[in-house]
């Protein structure tokens, strides 16, 4: 099966990362040229997509491949991040620095973050331990948030609520349908 979303490729940055983009303004991954093979950043890691058809562009060719993971709901937006703001500012690490550094807290931020991940966070800083402000960027709108792990994750085996992401973030249903762990409205 072959479906179709409407989707454009943004401007790349000095690395040549094409920003793939759907609505306004919303990334769902990034595609980039390894010598003649095509790679893609998604929520799920870096994926390479491969050597496209014989007079058919790469980037397109790759973006399509990004627009299809995303339609079947196996990928979610991921935040905007340009190789320049990684090259001054760096990933964030795993752990909080005032955490201690133990194999079950590394364990533990690995878990989390997993998560955050599949509810369309980036962490900006380390891994503060569950009831301390952790810096998060929004992949949904970008806004720069601090919160806690304990308020984000969900109660008793259930997904945490879509309507409390953030103040000022997309509305409840939209953040369902842009993010499929929080699963359907009950
Ligand atoms: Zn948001």
């Amino acid at each position: 099966m072959n479906i179709s979303t409407a989707h454009r490729l943004g401007t790349p940055d000095v690395m040549r990362r094409y920003p793939v983009i759907v609505g306004e303004a919303t990334i769902i991954g990034y595609v980039s040229r390894w010598h003649r093979t095509w790679d893609a950043e998604t929520s799920n890691g870096v994926h390479r997509v491969g050597r496209p058809p014989k007079g058919q562009a790469g980037d397109a060719w790759a973006a399509r491949w990004l627009a299809e993971e995303y339609a079947e709901g196996r990928i979610v937006p991921i935040a905007a991040r340009s190789a320049e703001l990684d090259a001054v500012y760096g990933p964030a690490p795993l752990l909080d620095s005032r955490l201690p550094d133990t194999p079950t807290n590394r364990q533990r931020a690995m878990e989390v973050w997993a998560l955050l991940a599949a509810y369309a966070w980036t962490p900006r800083g380390g891994y503060p331990g569950s009831d301390n402000l952790m810096l998060l960027r929004c992949d949904l709108c970008g806004a720069l948030v601090a919160r806690f792990w304990s308020k984000l994750r969900g109660r008793n085996g259930n997904p945490p609520s879509p309507g409390a992401r953030h103040t000022g973030c997309l509305d409840a249903a939209e953040v369902r349908r842009r993010v499929p762990a929080y699963g359907p409205a009950s």
